[in-house]
């Protein structure tokens, strides 16, 4: 591609809406634009790596025995009403009519569609287990669509059905793909973590994240760098230590506390650590109220709480407090509230001696509280949120707590849309069975973006070889100087004829701009034609990874460049699988 006939629009500044730094870069290097709220044209230096990513994944789908198809994005209503979808997913789901008044949706996922098309075609076991995959278009009416490629409403993505006989085949093909996602994100230069993950939306039995640490993410997660261990955060657990529980026990003693309130000032006016209170807290759940207990240096996890007190979980109204137990938040405890309302306890403050907590007394509180002796507890949970440092609960080395950014997800779906909608096969017994499926997704635009955030620096972009829109630049610095000009075209072609992909720079524009876009295009390598190398009969690269610069007569520069250049391609090569 020669820059001086293409559309490569990159702005200088950055544009305010934008916050990410992927988002950011995608505008500035001329990749997206935005047509409104979620909803981005791709110009064609962004297609260009959006091909790149896709023909990975197709190369790796196709790998695992994945036949590619292409499904409709327009869906009638009907089969979404089978499956109860079309109520499930509420306001994220595009909705219209068409001209005859049939309701329509904006598929924002298709185990609908393999269904419906399973349910006529597939008949006997021996047809299975087929992976079908497609890269396509999907629509969700996200409520906050921002963060540029990460949140949109529109977005490209490859999903693929695994559709099997029974569990065992499901397992068979669930581990293809986890395989397959593995050399995926490897071969785009991702260093991805893998969580077990709540299936939300999805229904079904086990499912994985593949999640690649970024300050752009929207999951925090705690990770270990010594063992695979990683969790979201809202399930992760840590081998954290116990409260000590072998002290003589003090006499339980009310004490004046006026409007000290939170654990740190009531702390501070007892002078004692946080970490000997316990800290009260009242919710209201499916069965009603209930108190909650942690640590005073912990802090209560709500999505762990939601599994023990059910969907309708809220923080108690401080007026509902008040009527259940007589006191203010802030001076609330457990002591004296067994049999009124259920106690739920962390497991951390099992054996807690010589704790201090809320006297359900306005502007008192009680030191001397002994865990199991003072109050028993009606049942302990993993209710605290895992803290940055902790130990591993595989390994014990200190865990990591990261944002992150979802890269891709694989969902054992089991058998709840193809029960739903009818879709069965005869087993090898000649009985009717529901046909066992799995669905498997990745964002393309997300794959992009995390790349993006991942290898960044002040300048700009750091593509990583394999989804680099050119792999190399050849920058002309002055294309008025004849010379020059032929000099870079002939390198153009000779480096086009040699595979790469690549980039001619030939706009008549001042070195300094040129080198500042080539640094926020990213392209791994540059080559630059200057009046002085070309008289010494040598060029300039540079390394965009690395920084590296080099000046080297022709024939040598080019050995660098082909070196650099399957060095870059071997870092990214995926592990060969036994
Ligand atoms: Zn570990």
């Amino acid at each position: 591609m020669r820059l001086s006939k293409a559309f490569i629009p990159t702005l200088k500044e950055v544009p305010a809406d934008a916050v990410v730094i992927s988002h950011k870069l995608m505008l500035r290097a001329g990749m997206v634009r935005g047509l409104m709220a979620g909803v981005y044209s791709f110009l064609p230096y962004g297609q260009r790596a959006a091909l790149k990513a896709i023909n990975i994944i197709r190369e790796e789908m196709d790998r695992i025995g994945g036949q590619e198809v292409l499904m409709p994005a327009l869906n009638p209503a009907e089969i979404w009403q089978e499956t109860e979808r079309y109520e499930d997913f509420g306001p994220e789901m595009f909705r219209l009519q068409d001209r005859k008044e049939r309701e329509l949706v904006l598929a924002p996922t298709h185990e609908e569609v393999i269904c419906s098309i399973a349910r006529g075609e597939v008949r006997s076991y021996k047809e299975l287990p087929q992976i079908w995959y497609q890269i396509q278009t999907k629509f969700r009416d996200e409520p906050r669509p921002r963060s540029g490629e990460l949140r949109t409403r529109q977005f490209v993505m490859k999903d693929s059905y695994s559709l099997d006989v029974d569990e065992a085949g499901l397992d068979k093909s669930y581990l293809k793909h986890d395989e397959a996602y593995r050399r995926i994100f490897r071969r785009a230069g991702l260093d991805f973590f893998v969580v077990g993950a709540s299936s939300g939306l999805m229904g079904g039995s086990g499912s994985e994240e593949f999640m690649v640490a970024s300050d752009a993410g929207e999951d925090t997660c705690a990770v270990c760098d010594h063992c695979s261990y990683a969790a979201n955060l809202e399930v992760a657990t840590s081998d954290v230590a116990d409260t000590p529980t072998n002290e003589d026990a003090q006499p339980l003693t009310k004490v004046h506390t006026p409007d000290q309130r939170t654990v740190d000032e009531v702390a501070a006016f007892l002078k004692l650590n946080p970490d000997r209170f316990i800290k009260s807290l009242v919710f209201m759940g499916d069965q009603g109220l209930a108190m909650v207990l942690v640590r005073g240096d912990d802090e209560v996890n709500e999505s762990k709480l939601l599994r023990v007190l059910g969907a309708a979980m809220r923080p108690a109204y401080p007026e509902e407090v008040k009527d259940a137990i007589g006191a203010e938040i802030g001076f609330l405890g457990p002591v004296g509230l067994e049999g009124k309302l259920p106690i739920y306890a962390d497991q951390r403050l099992r054996g807690g001696r010589n704790m201090a907590t809320g006297a359900n007394e306005d502007h008192y509180h009680v030191t001397g509280v002994q865990v199991d002796e003072s109050f028993k507890p009606d049942q302990y949970h993993d209710l605290r949120t895992v803290k940055e440092g902790e130990p591993c609960p595989n390994c014990g080395s200190p865990l990591r707590v990261v944002k992150a950014i979802e890269l891709g997800h694989i969902f054992k779906l089991g058998t709840k849309y193809s029960s739903a909608m009818n879709a069965t096969v005869l087993d090898a017994e000649g009985r009717n069975v529901p046909i066992v499926m799995g669905s498997y997704g990745i964002g393309v635009g997300r794959m992009i973006a995390a790349a993006i955030e991942s290898h960044a620096d002040e300048s700009g972009i750091v593509w990583p070889v394999t989804l680099a829109p050119y792999e190399a630049a050849v920058i002309v610095l002055n294309v008025k100087d004849e010379k020059l000009l032929s000099a870079g075209e002939g390198l153009y072609s000779e480096l086009k004829k040699s595979g790469y992909d690549v980039a001619l720079d030939d706009r008549d524009e001042r070195p300094g701009y040129k080198f500042k876009d080539a640094d926020l295009l990213g392209y791994p390598f540059q080559v630059v034609v200057s009046e002085r190398n070309l008289a010494e009969g040598k060029l300039e690269l540079k390394n965009r990874s690395s920084g590296e610069k080099v000046v080297l007569p022709r024939t040598q520069a080019l050995k660098k460049l082909k070196q650099w250049y399957d060095e870059a391609w071997n870092r990214l090569s995926p592990e060969p699988t036994p």
